[in-house]
């Protein structure tokens, strides 16, 4: 398809540079222009619709139309469009969703400090942590340990947590301090005949060995999504939290879970720490906390953290950090409706209502040539194509089959997300079961054509 002189995609090739895109591909295909959203339908400029199976970015719960958080935005703009938290300053929807938080909140936490992104808010725990163990005394323990296959963020510090190659290749990524382990997905990294428990033992015995190889008065803290969504919804194999976390009580790590993905019913428990039996220190949450109608992040710290926080700034005299924007009013007032919007609609048990649904239909392409694993856990999912069932290899990754399967599904009018071989569903939680079987429907057409065009001869003519 050529790009029209003049057009909005030739405007943007022109202006735009875009994240997570090849560039050079950009420039011969243009952009895909979204123009509107309905429910969980989004609408591009020439009035397709598509099923948003992937909620954006794993983030707009509510659907692309909810009035009310409008409503909100707008009512808050009118009466104080901008005000700040720096200096001891705040202002009442900071405060009450603050509260809010600390009420929902999977364990006891003391306080919420306010960020706009999911990667500020990884990177400010990392740098809470680094202060906490100076305040009490503990000046050695830097190190940060997550786990292949992670993703925390973009930032300099959250791209170094993040386990995945495409963000460290060329941005001289990792940092130093930051370390990786094991990466739980049984499907790919058991040893043969290993069942899940024994592959559990075998991640955290990996985890303690790097503990003391590195040394335990090294270590900082370990950063868990509980269910590792951009690495490919990877769902974490029974008693594996348990033993992670009995290690990290063992060397005195702090526990920092980043729940931006999983947080507020996602998993069919209002977080995925619940789902999955987390006991952090420190939590991290943004997208489903404004539905993404807004950008707010937040960090929620325990007493424990909190109090040598306050022992620090009071000796410094002050806690030097904070955004601009963080706690903006705007952002604070839509994440306050949003979730009274999940109060209300009970989003935690409409989730799990729905939720068989989702994940038999999801195990449902198990039985696909393509497909190699099918899984997930509440409204999130993921299939993982191999070349071969039996011995699950892996795609050439220069063939793009993935991606093709991608682009498939958005002619039959649904957006998913091809992550490395894995094919990602995370569709807005209001989606109806009817919605769910349309999607898969989509998916599996695009599916079955992609499998039609590998048996065609692609990969000869792309090799
Ligand atoms: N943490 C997790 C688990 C995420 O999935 C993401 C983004 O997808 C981030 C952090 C980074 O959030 P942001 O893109 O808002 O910086």
């Amino acid at each position: 398809m050529s790009i029209r002189p003049n057009s909005i995609e030739a405007r943007d090739v022109a202006r735009v540079l875009h994240p997570y895109t090849n560039a050079v591909a950009h420039e011969k295909v243009g952009p895909m222009m979204i123009e509107r959203g309905d429910g969980i339908y989004v609408i591009d400029n020439e009035g397709n619709r598509y099923i948003e199976g992937l909620a954006g970015l794993f983030c707009a719960s509510l659907g692309f139309s909810e009035q009310r958080l409008m409503d909100a935005a707008y009512r808050q703009m009118q009466k104080l469009p901008f005000y700040h938290s720096f200096g001891g300053k705040s202002h009442d929807t900071a405060v009450e969703l603050a509260e809010r938080l600390v009420d929902l909140s999977p364990v006891p936490m003391s306080k919420v400090f306010f960020v706009n992104s999911g990667s500020e808010a990884n990177d400010t725990a990392i740098k809470l942590a680094w202060y906490y163990h100076n305040s009490i005394g503990r000046p050695a323990k830097k190190k940060i340990i997550s786990r292949m296959r992670a993703y925390h963020g973009v930032t300099i510090a959250s791209a170094s947590l993040t386990g995945l190659v495409n963000n460290h290749r060329d941005f001289d990524l990792p940092i130093d301090r930051v370390l990786h382990t094991e990466c739980p997905l049984h499907y790919r990294y058991a040893n043969p005949g290993e069942d899940e428990e024994t592959f559990a033992t075998r991640c955290a015995d990996a985890l303690e060995q790097l503990i003391q190889r590195e040394g335990p008065d090294t270590v900082a803290a370990f950063f868990a999504e509980p269910l590792m969504a951009s690495g490919g919804c990877i769902v974490p194999p029974p008693t594996y939290y348990e033993k992670i976390q009995a290690i990290l009580r063992k060397y005195e790590i702090l526990l920092i879970a980043d729940e931006v993905i999983c947080g507020f019913g996602r998993t069919g428990n209002m977080f995925g720490c619940e789902t999955f039996g987390l006991k952090p220190d420190v939590i991290t949450m943004a997208k489903q906390l404004s539905a993404a109608y807004q950008p707010i992040a937040v960090v929620m710290i325990n007493e424990k953290v909190y109090s040598a926080v306050r022992d620090a700034s009071g000796r410094i005299g002050t806690l030097g950090h904070g955004f601009t924007y963080g706690g903006h009013p705007v952002a604070t007032a839509v994440a306050l409706e949003t979730l009274k919007i999940y109060q209300e609609r009970d989003i935690v048990n409409h989730v799990r209502s729905i939720m068989g649904e989702f994940q038999s239909g999801l195990k449902s392409f198990a039985d696909h040539p393509l497909v190699g694993n099918a899984r997930g856990v509440g409204l999130i999912g993921a299939l993982e194509l191999v070349s071969n069932k039996d011995s699950k290899e892996v795609f050439d990754p220069s063939w793009g089959v993935a991606a093709h399967v991608g682009e498939r599904a958005l002619k039959h009018g649904l957006i998913t997300r091809a992550l490395g071989d894995t094919i990602n569903f995370c569709p807005p939680m209001i989606i109806t079961k009817a919605e769910i079987g349309e999607m898969y429907a989509r998916a599996r057409r695009a599916l079955d054509e992609t499998y039609a065009w590998l048996q065609a001869g692609r990969p000869a003519a792309a090799a």
